[in-house]
């Protein structure tokens, strides 16, 4: 399912011939060393970094590397910032080793059909209520909790939204859904497990120390949370039916703990003073799964480690060549330079900034973001959110002087937009896509090493590694430079947001 690309003959007569391809060699990314992109992404990717895992030592040592190349390179730090870093708040959750909820007459324990993962009880008795998906949306108007009084109950409800029940619906859903229970006085939220996969995986997934983003202010969770696999002839079809059913719940044993992490930010003042108040970010996130069975694939006693050279560690190495390339000669705009943790664990670092920014974001014009699986054509970068932001002719000269073309929104199926961090700032607003190395679809190759322990520096492509980085600091640069600030396509899904975002 290779999609050959049409290449503009155009472009090619213009930067084959003349002076302006003379001039740009010039430029210092054209100057980008080999070795120092191969020295960067060996640092990053090296076993010591134990997979870089958010919270972890690998993780720091990561943004710490990363900030001193910023201080190099003579990046200022972003007002508000503290140096080069922005506190991350993360809390690791332990879940009750023991859990019991008894509904009408059917009985659960932990692990067997029943997962609690948040809070401790101690021996409430009460009634269960059904709240369909515990939804409520200001938007539509949309309340689940209307006319219900889960006071002191424990609140029953099914996965996902009203709106969307697919992983990323039911997995992003769980907080909101987590805080409007705990606001209107319940006791206790459970989803009913009525999802595809098994539910040995999302056991074991969700049944280990899990980070997730500290609750901000006073509201701090906690109700008790948890997952319930409904055992057949439950008493769940009448409660669905509204009836009320005697439960009862107690667990022990859940723990929690603050796990500071940070996200790593600093400045490249513009060259214009017409135009330097605006802000191209450019961004990557630094850290990866960790080790063992943190990592979340097969790994053995020889190799644990996921090193994540590809994921993302190739993409941090494209940051820092770029932080290099735009410091030494300025482009029109300023450029936040932004390296953001929490990535694995659900875009959590870009989702933080794009929540407390350090630059305001209606000063902000454009999010350049380099993640990717890996790849598997070393002749393409390839352009995730290509065709929605006006800048398709930036990325492909940026691509092309570097020997490279590009392939457009690689493996649709894979839904890749919104899987990466571009899409914390496409949701407010801000035109974003994210730059990967050359993937045409979601293959062998990509699979071979895309979260597992084989991704390591040893087995990268160097020279490519040295055109993506160039040519990735080439798209920031034309980006900055171009009189135009770019803007969603008409009917894309986030225009409504960016003319809501800059007042247009
Ligand atoms: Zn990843």
């Amino acid at each position: 399912m290779v999609v050959r690309l049409y290449f503009p003959l155009l472009f090619l007569l213009i930067s084959g011939t003349g002076l302006w391809a003379q001039n740009s060699r010039e430029l210092p990314e054209s100057q980008l060393r080999k070795a120092d992109m191969e020295a960067h992404l060996r640092f990053l990717a090296a076993d010591e970094l134990q997979g870089r895992r958010t919270g972890e030592p690998g993780n720091n040592i990561a943004a710490r590397y990363i900030a001193a190349q910023m201080e190099a390179y003579g990046l200022k730090p972003a007002p508000g910032a503290e140096g080069f870093y922005q506190t991350v708040a993360f809390e690791a959750t332990t879940p009750p080793s023991e859990a019991r909820l008894l509904i009408g007459k059917t009985e659960y324990e932990q692990d067997d059909g029943l997962l609690i993962m948040l809070g401790n009880a101690a021996g409430i008795k009460t009634e269960a209520v059904f709240a369909n998906y515990g939804w409520a949306d200001e938007k539509s108007g949309h309340d689940d909790y209307k006319g219900l009084d889960v006071k002191g109950k424990i609140v029953l409800v099914l996965p996902g939204t009203p709106e969307a029940q697919d992983p990323m619906a039911v997995f992003t859903s769980m907080g909101k859904k987590r805080k409007l229970a705990q606001s209107h006085g319940a006791v206790a939220l459970i989803e009913l497990y009525r999802l595809q996969f098994p539910w040995s995986f999302f056991r074991s997934f969700f049944n280990k120390e899990n980070l997730s983003m500290a609750d901000e202010g006073p509201e701090e969770a906690s109700i008790v949370y948890g997952w319930l696999k409904e055992q057949k002839n439950s008493d769940m079809d009448n409660l669905q039916k509204g009836k009320k059913l005697k439960a009862e719940l107690s667990s022990q044993g859940f723990a929690r703990r603050a796990v500071p992490s940070q996200n790593v930010a600093g400045v490249i003042r513009g060259s214009d003073p017409k135009l330097r108040d605006e802000y191209v970010v450019i961004t990557a996130h630094y850290d990866h799964v960790g080790t063992g069975k943190n990592g979340g694939g097969a790994y053995s006693a020889k190799d644990s480690i996921f090193n994540g050279s590809r994921d993302n560690a190739m993409g941090a190495t494209a940051l820092l060549a770029a932080a290099r390339a735009l410091s030494e000669q300025p482009p029109r705009r300023s450029v936040l330079v932004l390296a953001v943790t929490g990535e694995e664990l659900g875009l959590l670092g870009s989702q933080y900034y794009a929540e407390h920014p350090l630059i305001p974001l209606e000063k902000t014009i454009f999010n350049l973001n380099t993640d990717g699986a890996g790849y598997n054509d070393v002749s393409y970068l390839s352009a995730i959110g290509f065709g929605r932001t006006g800048t398709d002719h930036l990325i492909e000269a940026g691509a092309h002087l570097f020997g490279l073309d590009v392939f457009p929104n690689p493996a649709p199926e894979q839904g890749l937009f919104d899987r990466s961090d571009n899409v914390s700032f496409a949701a407010k607003g801000i035109p974003a896509i994210s730059i990967s190395p050359g993937m045409t679809s979601f293959d062998e190759e990509i699979a071979r090493y895309y979260h597992q322990v084989t991704d390591n520096p040893d087995t990268i492509d160097y020279d490519y590694l040295h055109k993506y980085c160039q040519a990735f600091a080439r798209i920031a640069r034309l980006i900055a430079d171009e009189e135009e600030r770019p803007r969603w396509a008409e009917g894309d899904k986030y225009e409504e947001a960016g003319k809501a975002l800059y007042r247009e």
